[in-house]
């Protein structure tokens, strides 16, 4: 009788452990998981498994289940550092999303102790120091991380500096100020500080700082300068000045003939003044430099349906495609495509920064 000489193996621990990685690397986390799974059942030494395990829990949102892995795999006396520290940022980002600051606080501190091991410890530090909000913390560790690779990031420097601002406003005004001057320093073209500066100086009533903020932002980054044009036009219309607003419209549309914003920005300055030709006239430049300008498309629906009055079938027309059109300029974030009509420098839904290109 003829024996067989092995069993029949199905894969090993270590090969459904690999397998596992590879199907985490393409995203197929479902997979991803069961192969970790059955790797740690087979050998439950593999504390790496287990790592990967409690990791995509948490990633599902499944915090209770990761927790107790992690936590219970951090009780092993043979861990390697380096996975000994993974499971601690997989617990920190735990504790962040049920928002349990001080528990978060303390682990952040437990790793930042040990920063010094690998450079991937301080890119990680970095990370949660963002998603934790703590932005001194952020940006001491990217000037240091920066000085480290011999590169230079200005932009995320300025906003890391813009989000320190914004933590001190509410207590400190002159101290955020500084903040959103060095973000200034960083990128001198992203609009943000100069709005922010001119905002804290009008809150404590120092309106002429706050004008040279305003126009600061006009003459360091004139295309972004749309953002403040409500601001601008309430200000001046409660001043009594309103033909001030005529005049920095004009300004700018002299500087900068292609702007639309304040092409469009003249145009509907001067419709509401009765100067209605003139307003058309801007209208249709803007119509012309961006032809598929919803916003000037609008406009001047506006004005020519406003002229038309008495032709009530016109009237008809015009105002079905006005319904069509969108008034209000709508943001895009390019990471998650969530659309807002608030412009900001991070996206208030997924924490990309940027996500409307505006700095
Ligand atoms: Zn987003």
């Amino acid at each position: 009788m003829n024996l067989p000489l092995f069993k029949a193996k199905g894969p090993s621990a270590k090969d459904l452990y690999i397998q596992g990685l590879h199907l985490l690397l393409e995203g197929r986390f479902t997979e991803a998981l069961s192969h970790f799974i059955e790797s740690a059942t087979l050998d439950s030494d593999n504390a790496a498994a287990y790592y990967h395990v409690g990791n995509i829990f948490r990633q599902r949102g499944s915090l209770n289940r990761a927790e107790t892995i992690h936590t219970e795999l951090l009780k092993r006396h043979n861990l390697p550092w380096d996975l000994k520290l993974k499971i601690k940022f997989s617990l920190i980002r735990l504790a962040l999303s049920r928002k349990e600051r001080p528990r978060a606080e303390e682990l952040i501190r437990e790793a930042a102790g040990e920063s010094g091991r690998a450079p991937w410890v301080k890119e990680e530090l970095l990370a949660v120091h963002e998603l934790a909000g703590q932005w001194q913390a952020a940006l001491d560790l990217k000037i240091e991380l920066d000085r480290i690779k011999g590169i230079n990031d200005p932009k995320r420097l300025a906003l890391y500096y813009l989000e320190n601002g914004i933590s001190l406003l509410k207590e400190n005004g002159r101290a955020a100020r500084i903040q959103f001057k060095e973000a200034i320093k960083q990128d001198p073209r992203m609009p943000w500080p100069y709005i922010l500066i001119a905002d804290s100086y009008f809150t404590e009533n120092r309106t002429d700082d706050a004008l040279e903020f305003w126009s600061k932002l006009f003459d360091a980054a004139p295309s972004k300068a749309f953002l403040i044009f409500d601001k601008m036009e309430k200000y001046y219309y409660t001043a009594g000045d309103y033909g001030e607003v005529g005049r920095i419209y004009r300004k700018m549309v002299e500087a900068e003939p292609e702007n639309i914003s304040a092409l469009l920005a003249l145009s509907r300055y001067l419709f509401k003044k009765g100067s209605r030709d003139e307003a058309l006239y801007y209208c249709q430049k803007a119509l012309q430099v961006k032809p598929d300008s919803r916003e000037a498309y609008f406009e001047l629906l506006r004005q020519t349906m406003d002229a038309a009055g008495s032709l009530s079938e016109i009237r008809e027309n015009v105002e079905g495609l006005m319904r069509i059109c969108s008034a209000r300029k709508r943001y895009t974030c390019h990471a998650c495509q969530t659309r807002t009509e608030e412009p900001h420098w991070r996206c208030r839904h997924c924490g990309a920064w940027d996500p409307y290109g505006l700095s």
